[in-house]
């Protein structure tokens, strides 16, 4: 897998060719708010290197992985989530939704979420 795609909007965004509303970052993930929120709080959590999803950079670069994890749970206590709760979310292949093939955690809080596959 390549550590960047010319085709990959998120790699773009990581590039610093597409604008996004960047809350956190270290030398391996960034984390910026959805452009379509579906919750008062809804931020992506992606890794700098390119991976197409959350089994493929569970195998290919754990530590990276664990990185995604560990931004997560400080966006959400940046964020105001960590008393009330918050979700986090990995959509993975067609029955899932996803819709763009560079891994990221959906964080979504601020607010009741509802059942979860409601
Ligand atoms: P998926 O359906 O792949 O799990 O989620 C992709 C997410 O990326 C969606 O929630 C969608 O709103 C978000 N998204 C798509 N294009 C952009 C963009 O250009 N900028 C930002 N910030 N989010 C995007
Ligand atoms: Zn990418």
């Amino acid at each position: 897998m390549p550590e960047v795609s010319d085709d990959c909007l998120f790699c773009r965004i990581v590039a610093g060719e597409i604008p996004a509303t960047v809350v956190y970052g270290n030398e391996s993930v960034i984390a910026f708010r959805d452009i379509q929120p579906q919750a008062p709080v809804h931020v992506l959590v992606i890794p700098r290197a390119h991976h197409p999803n959350a089994a493929a950079i569970g195998e290919a670069d754990p530590a990276v992985a664990g990185a995604i994890l560990a931004a997560a749970g400080a966006v959400a206590k940046a964020e105001g989530l960590a008393d009330d709760g918050y979700r986090v979310i990995f959509n993975t292949g067609p029955n899932a939704l996803q819709t763009v093939f560079h891994v990221h955690a959906h964080v979504l809080g601020g607010g009741p979420l509802g059942p979860m596959l409601a």
